[in-house]
């Protein structure tokens, strides 16, 4: 069973939204597991201290190596399973990656607090650092809630129906069309009437344009990937029939 072990100053956090809706019934069936532990039960000091004063001066705190190495040994995860660091210097989450991680068997998820963690236990752990926006968050919990909730909506047996999974935005380099639903008139503005025609080829040609126009309008980074994949596609199916 896909499970997410957490490493967190404030465990009482979760399940949190995780527990709700989709996820949260999902994870009361047993399609996936949770487990939020607290860094602080590996603190060794009389006063559970797990951060510092930052080595060479400035402001804030810093979350200590030897209690977060000590915390992460704890856990005893097998080899196998992934360990991120949620961390506004990481590689930003994309689909594709959660992809990967939902299709493993789980992360084990290092939420920082205060100015960041050590960096020793970052190399010496091997932890992924892992970004989920060009913001800063005051702690790693609502990233790695972030991050679970888009893996768990992957898992088999999560969402309802299987195809809404792989029609949506990113699954194919696209961002999705715009959806529409009753009433068919709402303050003046009609449904497009393509979509009530019943001629499914037109709604997909339809629904195709509209996510190529919505990408190429706001996500310049994605249409230019997208039109390089086609590109490449096209020139590998005429160098195979040439
Ligand atoms: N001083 C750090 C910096 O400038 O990179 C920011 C530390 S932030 C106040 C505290 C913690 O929140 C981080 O260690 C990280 O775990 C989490 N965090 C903040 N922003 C994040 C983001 N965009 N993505 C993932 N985690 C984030």
């Amino acid at each position: 069973m896909w499970h997410a072990t957490v490493l967190t100053l404030f465990p009482e956090m979760f399940p949190g939204p995780l527990g709700i809706s989709l996820a949260g019934r999902a994870l009361a069936s047993g399609l996936w597991g949770l487990d939020a532990r607290d860094i602080r039960t590996a603190a060794t000091d009389r006063h559970r201290s797990v951060d510092d004063t930052p080595a060479g001066g400035g402001p804030g705190m810093v979350l200590r190596a030897d209690v977060l190495a000590a915390a992460i040994d704890a856990a005893d995860i097998s080899p196998d399973r992934p360990k991120l660091l949620m961390s506004p210097r990481g590689r930003p989450l994309t689909q594709s990656r959660v992809g990967e991680l939902a299709a493993g068997p789980g992360p084990l998820i290092v939420c920082g607090r205060f100015e960041g963690i050590d960096q020793r236990v970052i190399d010496a752990r091997e932890l992924e650092e892992v970004s989920i926006g060009d913001y800063v968050l005051s702690g790693g919990e609502i990233a790695a809630m972030a991050l679970i909730d888009a893996c768990v909506r992957l898992l088999p047996g999560v969402m309802g129906k299987l195809a809404s999974g792989t029609d949506e935005s990113f699954s194919n380099g696209l961002l999705e069309y715009p959806q529409y639903t009753r009433p068919q008139v709402f303050e003046g503005r009609t449904v497009p009437d393509v979509l009530v025609s019943g001629d499914h080829a037109k709604i997909d040609v339809w629904r195709q344009n509209e996510a190529e126009a919505l990408t190429r309008a706001r996500r310049p980074d994605l249409w230019a990937a997208y039109q390089n994949r086609i590109d490449l596609a096209r020139s590998r199916k005429s160098t195979t029939k040439g």
